[in-house]
């Protein structure tokens, strides 16, 4: 699906942060309302569904269906009334006052109302030397740093799709990429694996895990696990698109209400301690996470914001 042209600058009714699942249906039922309505989201792979290789129990799908394809198709439903997607990583927010700011890598995008959707991949911990080495040989972004590391070693740790992509980037650059799957094969389409394996400057290391960043000052290496054997790598540079469970809130900055164990708080309606600010899907705590109920809920979400909109507490289905 084409994205539209970033004019990122503008007041929308509805900005969607996350287009997974929650994300994308929020959008749907938003833009079926009429609401100008903005998703800013940092990558279909991703996500937990962008990541999944088959889903076999979304209604209306008699074939399995690829978690990327599943995301492609319900966005680009949505882009069908008008809403628009924006590829970004959101990394701060304001939900202060009438306006709602998230504040991305490459835009500020403003709501009248927001909606949050990130999903849970959020990490538990860092690893023990990150934190120290970050901005000193450690990096999130090959895109926006690996030219710092031209002829340098280099390492990729993660097991998606941006990881592949990324240490492609860095192949072009780096002397040598380890890459460290810490699986036996990648998640996502095989084509990626392919041009990996077929690329002589990477290196890959399967069933690998980073278990310490080394270096006082700068990054010097890795120590890791392989199956249980553990070994250090030299590195100049590592970097990480390791994910975990956890719900990604953290850009909020504290700015809505957590319970005890970290989980948004939200009323009936999806909406958290801040009025006008919505969540969505597998960002909060539940039971079961799936994509249909992940998708009930932004449609929830949506219709929820469209009434805060109008002034009207009462949810009505979009056709009514
Ligand atoms: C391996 C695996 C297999 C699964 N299999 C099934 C299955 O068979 N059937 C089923 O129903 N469910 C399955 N699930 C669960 C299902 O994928 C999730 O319940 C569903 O995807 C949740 O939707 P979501 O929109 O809340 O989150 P996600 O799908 O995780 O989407 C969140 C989106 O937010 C974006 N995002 C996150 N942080 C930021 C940020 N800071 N800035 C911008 N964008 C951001 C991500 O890029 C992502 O696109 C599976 C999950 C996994 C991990």
């Amino acid at each position: 699906m084409a994205e539209t042209a970033r004019t990122t600058d503008d007041l929308v009714d509805v900005l969607i942060i996350g287009g997974g699942p929650a994300g994308a249906t929020a959008a749907l039922y938003a833009a079926r309302a009429g609401r100008s309505c903005r998703t800013v989201d940092k990558g279909v792979a991703s996500g937990a569904l962008g990541t999944s290789r088959e889903i076999a129990n979304f209604p209306g799908f008699a074939e399995p269906i690829s978690g990327s394809d599943l995301v492609e198709r319900l966005r680009a439903q949505a882009a069908r009334y008008g809403a628009e997607f924006i590829t970004d990583r959101v990394t701060a927010a304001n939900l202060d006052g009438p306006e709602k700011t998230a504040y991305g890598s490459q835009g500020t995008y403003r709501g009248r109302t927001m909606i949050v959707a990130t999903g849970s991949m959020g990490r538990t911990a860092p690893l023990p030397g990150e934190e120290r080495l970050v901005g000193r040989g450690v990096s999130y972004c090959a895109t926006c740093d690996g030219f710092f590391f031209r002829n340098q070693v280099v390492a990729v740790a993660g097991a998606t799709d941006e990881a592949a992509e990324e240490a492609l980037v860095l192949a072009r650059l780096a002397r040598r990429v380890h890459f460290l799957l810490p699986a036996e094969a990648l998640r996502g389409p095989s084509e990626l694996a392919r041009k990996l394996e077929d690329e002589p400057a990477i290196e890959m290391h399967r069933s690998t895990r980073v278990e310490e960043v080394l270096g006082a000052d700068r990054v010097e290496g890795v120590r890791v696990k392989t199956q249980g054997v553990a070994s250090e790598i030299k590195l100049d540079g590592l970097f990480l698109y390791l994910q975990g469970a956890r719900p990604i809130v953290d850009f909020l900055g504290g700015g809505a209400g957590l319970s005890p164990d970290g989980c948004l708080v939200v009323d009936e309606l999806f909406q958290t301690t801040v009025p006008g600010v919505f969540a969505a899907g597998d960002v909060l705590c539940k039971h079961l996470k799936q994509a249909v109920i992940a998708a009930a809920e932004g449609a929830t979400a949506a219709v929820a914001a469209d009434r805060y909109l109008s002034g009207h507490a009462k949810l009505r289905p979009d056709w009514s």
